[in-house]
């Protein structure tokens, strides 16, 4: 007899794990289906391997400038393979906790492609077998791939994805990266501190282009001192392959030898055309279409993660879980703003924002001022050794309400979640105590800032 569950989810990223235990903690029978590794990219090669190789190029780095805080130590070199080592040993430890956390919340895991061939109708196939599985409610939670640049595919060899570039045997000499979003500056900065002579080239005029422009500024000049070179405004037309690496040829004539040729230019929704051709599934251009409530054109049929293109993050992910699982099992809830999901970027120095940037505020035509603080006048930054990077609030003067904070600095990917909670305030930030000496005093000046109340910041010309 074929079985059947109340929810049944295909993929088990962060969105699709999370919905399957949030569905079945809701009393809902649960399967999950996976065609791949539990944990989907977000866990096997994205989030975690990439911040575990991140972490490690950082503590080179510091070792490597320990003298200016007084320490003598020479000689700090990477051993590669300890490195890869840890990383995978971090990643199969979490992947074998969480397979261990879905089947302790009772979902039932099924290994294999799983394809919706109707409304509520699951096949799932693997390679020795074919199992058809019933769901009063299905939620897809596909994810995405890297898009490869037609002109020059990825052979997996040379011409790589980031997939690949979280495996690399050793530690290449020379990389060009094509695109300076966020994972192609993530890669530059654990390369370039093992030692690989990295360039990145964007097309953009800018880096991680969808933050302000005096972010992407700020991020190369720092790049510049781990010997990254920038190259914005620039396309790359060609990669001719030359035995063990290869010629980048750009659009202005210049070329570039490297070894490894890492393509990261965005990623693209996963879905079976089957399983759109056999629910008739709208799509969004390339992206699964879905309302607030991520429910799809297809009755009891829902979408979340990557493969609906709205955050390409995991913590998006996990919050589009959430509101589907919760429409899936008895209702309601809708999704909120997206502007309020903080974005993350774990470069040397780190990015982070949430809310709206001053330049969207400015094309909205929206009237705002901006408040800023230094992480140079800090005393924990200084006593730290990093001094690097700025604080901006956005505020909107009609309502005086925070529009948005943009960071840039060490450890402000963990700063970030307190910035959140003060998008849309008007609250008295003088009223809230900071610990000394902090770095969250930065954000505590920068928001003090933008209501004309700094304490610490130079008086402004007037
Ligand atoms: P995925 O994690 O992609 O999971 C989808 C799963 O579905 C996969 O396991 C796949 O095998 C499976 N699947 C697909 N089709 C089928 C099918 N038919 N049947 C069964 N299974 C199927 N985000 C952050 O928030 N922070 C970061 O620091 C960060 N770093 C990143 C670094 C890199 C190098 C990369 C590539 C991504 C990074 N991301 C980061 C993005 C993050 O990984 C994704 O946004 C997140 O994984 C999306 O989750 P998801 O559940 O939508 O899909």
């Amino acid at each position: 007899m074929t079985e059947r569950f109340h929810c049944v989810v295909i993929g088990s990223g962060p969105g699709g794990y999370s919905a399957a235990i949030r569905c079945a903690q809701r009393g809902a029978s649960t399967a999950i289906i996976e065609k791949g590794l539990i944990g989907g990219t977000c866990l096997n090669c994205g989030c975690i391997p990439s911040k575990t190789l991140l972490a490690s190029a950082h503590t080179l780095l510091a070792a490597k400038n320990a003298a200016a805080m007084g320490i003598n130590l020479t000689g700090a070199t990477p051993d590669w393979p300890k490195i890869q080592a840890r990383k995978d040993n971090v990643v199969t430890t979490f992947r074998k906790g969480l397979t261990g956390l879905i089947q302790a919340n009772k979902v039932k895991i099924f290994e294999g492609r799983g394809i919706v061939t109707a409304p509520g109708q699951i096949k799932i196939e693997s390679a020795s077998s074919e199992t058809l599985i019933q769901a009063d409610r299905i939620i897809l939670a596909t994810g995405s791939e890297p898009i490869e640049i037609p002109a020059f595919p990825f052979d997996g060899q040379t011409i790589i994805s980031s997939k690949e570039a979280l495996l690399l045997k050793q530690i290449p000499a020379s990389m060009v990266i094509v695109g300076g979003g966020v994972i192609g500056c993530e890669m530059a900065c654990a390369y370039a501190a093992m030692g690989t002579k990295v360039t990145i080239v964007e097309a953009l005029t800018r880096l991680i282009p969808m933050e302000d422009a005096w972010v992407g500024q700020l991020l190369a000049r720092e790049l510049k001192k781990l010997g990254i070179d920038s190259l914005t405004d620039q396309k790359v037309t060609a990669v001719e392959k030359t035995g063990q690496s290869a010629k980048v040829v750009l659009q202005s004539g210049q070329t570039i030898e490297a070894e490894k040729i890492l393509v990261s230019v965005g990623r693209r929704a996963t879905i079976d055309k089957e399983t759109v051709d056999a629910l008739g599934l709208q799509m969004n251009g390339k992206v699964v279409a879905v309302d607030k409530k991520l429910r799809t054109n297809v009755i009891n049929t829902y979408a979340i993660g990557d493969v609906v293109g709205t955050t390409y993050l995991a913590h998006g992910a996990f919050a589009e879980a959430e509101v589907a699982a919760i429409n899936a099992t008895g209702g309601p809830a809708e999704f909120g703003d997206y502007d309020l999901i903080p974005r993350a970027v774990y470069t040397f120095p780190e990015i982070a924002s949430v809310g709206k940037s001053e330049e969207t505020c400015k094309a909205e035509g929206l009237d705002v001022s901006v408040g800023r603080s230094f992480f140079k006048a800090n005393g924990r930054s200084a006593a730290h050794n990093e001094t690097i990077g700025e604080i901006r609030v956005v505020k909107e003067k009609s309502n005086n309400k925070i529009a948005g904070i943009t960071m840039v600095g060490a450890m402000v990917t963990e700063l970030i979640s307190a910035a959140r909670t003060l998008i849309g305030t008007k609250e008295k930030i003088t009223d809230i105590s900071f610990p000394h000496p902090t770095v969250s005093e930065v954000l505590k000046e920068a928001v003090e800032d933008a209501f004309g109340v700094s304490l610490h910041n130079p008086p402004k010309a007037s």
